[in-house]
């Protein structure tokens, strides 16, 4: 379908026709904000950061959790022709001077709350001209003031192929978080390839737990339901109760979750204590979900099948989206269909110029109009990542089955080598999992003492199996794989690493001493 541009308009241009319609509901407090408020206040704000200073081109790092003014702080900005680099709000004043420094960015928007670290991390960066906040705080411009402000629209011409729109960070899962530049383009044509998979209507009510900052949230929780009317309900952070609680009260439709979401829904007791009557589906995306777990999950709840997609920061981020209208019929553990006007191709990890046939694992590589414009600084990076015909190398392997299902293995780089086979650690979590005495668990690759890789499981034991010994854990695995993939190490731990958008962290567990 075509798509409005630049990226404000994609999302915005039909605003003024939902007209009172709750666009945004604040889920901790009800306060609520309009379509016709959301397209007045982005036009307002655009108006006033270009009356303050910022220009076409300008990268504005927006550090804010979740809250109904986010949209209208990035939309504002897009449309002063800034580029928005959202910020992680748990990052400390060195994290974010880092992406300060990185971004070149010369303006902040914050929240109260996090002044202090945007001040400091500002102070460490250099280069940054001005910081505004959302709410209030002495000293600094407010969102409030500057929609008050009668400035006039900033007159500009973005184009829609060169302008960077968003400058989000990867989510540092294998290595540093690299600043990744998506035009406007890129972006509102991922909308528009993923919206017949996953039609949100204006009579829907989305719960946006996930993180606006992380391409996921920015997209499936933001952009998406903002753009076709629906009712978006804003936490500022994951805390089961509070997001049960707000899904019965809101009488929310449908949840974009990642897996631990998918874990606590599944196993955890407070579930069954909320009316969870008004969900319609769930889809999980960002890292891998176990097809049994999904199970658990989706019988509990009552629901159909829960939909997967895949996609990555690089990519705006989607490719593949189990349609919601298919739930039924996609097998378990899929990923989803190839979305229209992209290309794929999973070559072999041996020999990369090799095409594999249906069902044989290889890296994935994508093409289409929504791969990133490149790693903003990082031409070498770039390259490594995008080949000479446009192809990008996601790094990650899968297969495709006969009816052109996707199924993400792992990461390659996370594929342990265990005597000349490779384990995948998504699989052996997946299997952990299952056993009910583990509430959570994290599979790498260890050196045993002769200097063999060895598959090696974090443990976290569920409050109910304060006994539960190595041997019955490694026993379990043992009974349901083949010997290769056999944990041959336990440690017990009391939480998992992980990332914003739900990844294990497994780096950090390497790192551990
Ligand atoms: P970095 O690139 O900085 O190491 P990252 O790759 O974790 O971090 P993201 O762009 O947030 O950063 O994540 C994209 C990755 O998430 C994909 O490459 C893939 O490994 C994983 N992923 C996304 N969706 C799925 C899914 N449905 N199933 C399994 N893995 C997924
Ligand atoms: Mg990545």
């Amino acid at each position: 379908p075509p798509v409005a541009l630049p990226i404000h308009d994609a999302v915005l241009g039909h605003a003024a026709d939902f007209g009172e319609r709750p666009a945004l509901v604040d889920g901790t407090d009800g306060t609520t904000l309009s379509y016709a408020q959301v397209n007045r206040f982005h036009r307002r704000l655009a108006a006033s950061l270009a009356d303050a200073g910022v220009r076409k081109g300008d990268v504005l790092a927006l550090h804010s959790p979740n809250t109904i003014a986010f949209p209208t702080a990035f939309y504002g900005a897009t449309r002063a022709g800034a580029a928005v680099t959202t910020v992680h709000p748990l990052a400390t004043p060195e994290e974010f001077a880092k992406q300060l420094g990185d971004s070149g960015a010369r303006w902040i928007i914050t929240v109260s709350p996090l002044l202090e670290t945007a001040r400091r991390a500002a102070e460490l960066a250099g280069g940054v001209r001005e910081i505004f906040v959302c709410d209030s705080a002495p000293g600094h411009r407010s969102l409030t003031d500057m929609l008050a402000a009668d400035a006039p629209e900033p007159h500009l011409t973005i184009d829609p192929d060169e302008d960077i729109a968003a400058l989000p960070y990867s989510s540092g899962t294998t290595g540093i978080p690299k600043g990744v530049m998506l035009t406007h383009r890129q972006i509102a044509t991922n909308l528009a390839q993923l919206e017949p998979a996953v039609p949100t209507g204006p009579d829907e009510r989305i719960l946006a737990v996930l993180p606006f900052f992380h391409i996921y949230g920015l997209t499936a929780l933001m952009n998406a339901p903002l753009r076709k009317g629906a009712t978006v309900v804003v936490l500022p952070r994951f805390d089961l109760e509070t997001f049960l609680a707000a899904i019965e009260k809101h009488r929310i439709t449908g949840l974009y979750v990642a897996p631990p979401i998918v874990l606590a829904l599944a196993k955890h007791p407070a579930v069954t204590r909320y009316d969870l009557s008004s969900l319609t589906y769930v889809m999980s995306a960002a890292a891998p979900l176990d097809a049994a777990l999904a199970r658990a999950c989706s019988d509990r709840l009552g629901l159909p099948p829960i939909g997967q997609a895949y996609g990555m920061t690089e990519l705006s981020p989607g490719t593949h989206v189990v349609p919601l209208d298919r739930l039924h019929e996609a097998p378990a553990g899929t990923v989803g269909r190839l979305i229209a006007g992209t290309e794929m191709r999973i070559v072999s990890l041996g020999d990369p110029g090799k095409d594999l046939g249906t069902g044989e694992p290889g890296e994935i590589l994508i093409r289409g109009p929504q791969v990133m414009k490149g790693y903003l600084g990082r031409p070498d990076a770039t390259a490594a990542m995008i080949d000479a015909d446009g192809w990008l190398h996601t790094g990650d392997v899968g297969y495709t089955d006969a009816g052109g299902w996707l199924f993400v293995v792992d990461r390659v780089k996370e594929l342990i080598k265990y005597k000349g086979f490779q384990v995948a650690p998504a699989e052996l979590e997946a299997l952990l999992l299952t056993h009910p005495g583990i509430a959570d668990a994290a599979v790498i690759g260890s050196r045993n003492d002769d200097g063999n890789e060895i598959p090696h499981a974090f443990v976290v034991r569920a409050g109910t199996a304060p006994d539960l010994t190595e041997n019955e854990i490694m026993l379990h695995v043992a009974e349901r794989v083949a010997p290769y993939k056999r944990v041959r190490r336990v440690t017990f731990v009391d939480t998992v690493p992980r990332a914003a958008s739900g990844k294990i962290l497994r780096r950090q567990l390497r790192e551990r001493p």
